[in-house]
């Protein structure tokens, strides 16, 4: 048997375990870095398959080396990343391995990305012998709310690491089809706070205030011109106002208004330059209408660039796992959502793909963070044999 097949049929002879393993997951949803149940799945298997296995990083996180015994002096290491962590969604899918606690669900995949980060493990560890270097296998809690990574990198789990790649499962991406694009392909995310401070006062008597309502309602229209007016169509970007909050009583002028808002945009440049934009423009209104205005950033997740070389690697291995037809690398890869494995790829060269998992017939077709949301498992062998391939071929 040749290799390629080889790899094939390990792959194959794994497939029933790691579906398994991905719908004990999904029945057992855990929450950003509660995930001490899955954790300690990961590393009880990363144990056993005789990696180094490092638990507590950024207080739920796992990383298992894998040493390669092939590997020369100067012998590198690729990492290869998976998120553990679920919604507070409340799963209304009717199968059999449903959510086991409400309010709680795997509603992003990333019960899939773990099982098949695991399987990789399984089968790289089992070729540890002819292995030119060494696996890095990174196992991040709360994604969700990109608060996992950040941490888990300032407690070292990159050092030593070359490169790093990683994928999600997308639940609007045809099964059976990976997506590998150099440059910028999930956004990055801000979310931003405007209060407004206005005078409040009688509803009937308006010119004894200033009303930080109408000031609100201007600054929400101001702030979509960032986008129309200031965004060139070839750069994509999204500034959406998600909450309102202001008043007690429709006659009374309340004092404050509060606008939470979510920015996303492909580059460093444009996230940088919307967040003075959004600075500017609503401060500029509330002042131009005798209010006062404070903006507050928070919890900001850079874009996900992907390294061109690292790119290279990852686009040849899933042109060998599914052929070059159904391989992409346009515009379907691009994601206005987030994901901070953006500060990975910040640390270390690296390549976030997407592996098609959408598929009607087995009703998983409905989007990410959905209470319907699931995946087509047949992606799953789909990501161990790219992320297979991938760090092989780097390890060359
Ligand atoms: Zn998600
Ligand atoms: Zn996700």
């Amino acid at each position: 048997m040749s290799e390629f097949d080889r790899l094939k049929s390990d792959i194959d002879e794994l497939v029933p375990d790691m579906v398994a393993l991905r719908r004990d997951l999904h029945e057992h949803p855990e929450l950003a870095f509660e995930e001490v149940r899955t954790s300690g799945i990961v590393a009880q298997r990363l144990r056993a398959l005789g990696l180094e296995v490092q638990t507590g990083v950024a207080r739920t996180g796992v990383v298992g080396l894998l040493r390669g015994g092939a590997g020369k002096a100067d012998a590198k290491t690729i990492a290869i990343r998976a998120d553990m962590d679920a919604l507070p969604i409340h799963e209304q899918n009717d199968i059999d391995y449903r959510s086991t606690i409400d309010g709680k669900m795997h509603a992003c995949g990333h019960d899939g990305h773990t099982s098949i980060a695991l399987a990789v493990a399984d089968i790289l560890s089992k070729r540890r012998d002819e292995l030119t270097g060494n696996v890095k296998f990174v196992f991040q809690p709360a994604e969700e709310m990109i608060g996992g990574a950040e941490p888990m990198i300032e407690e070292g789990a990159m050092e030593g690491v070359d490169g790093i790649i990683g994928l999600h499962l997308i639940s609007d991406y045809p099964v059976g089809r990976v997506g590998v694009r150099s440059g910028s392909i999930f956004a990055s995310a801000d979310k931003f706070v405007v209060t407004i401070k206005g005078k409040g006062g009688h509803a009937a008597m308006p010119e004894a205030s200033v009303d930080p309502i109408v000031i609100a309602a201007y600054i929400i229209t101001a702030l979509q011109t960032l986008i129309s007016r200031e965004t060139s169509p070839f750069s994509p970007a999204v500034i959406t106002i998600g909450r309102v909050i202001a008043g007690t009583a429709f006659n009374i002028i309340p004092e404050t208004a509060e606008l939470q808002g979510t920015m996303r945009a492909f580059s460093k440049e444009h996230r940088e330059k919307l967040v003075r934009r959004i600075t500017e423009v609503a401060s500029g209104v509330a002042s131009a209408m005798g209010a006062t205005c404070d903006i507050n950033f928070i919890d900001g997740c850079p874009p996900c660039v992907n390294d061109a070389a690292m790119t290279e690697v990852v686009h040849k291995a899933a042109v060998e796992s599914v052929g070059d037809g159904k391989v992409d690398d346009g515009d379907v890869v691009l994601t206005t959502g987030s994901d901070d494995m953006a500060c990975f790829l910040k640390a270390v060269p690296g390549c976030y793909f997407i592996v098609g998992a959408n598929n009607p017939a087995k009703g998983a077709d409905y989007p990410h963070h959905h209470p319907h949301f699931n995946v087509d498992e047949d992606a799953m062998p789909v990501g161990v044999e790219v992320l297979t391939r991938a760090a092989l071929e780097f390890l060359k």
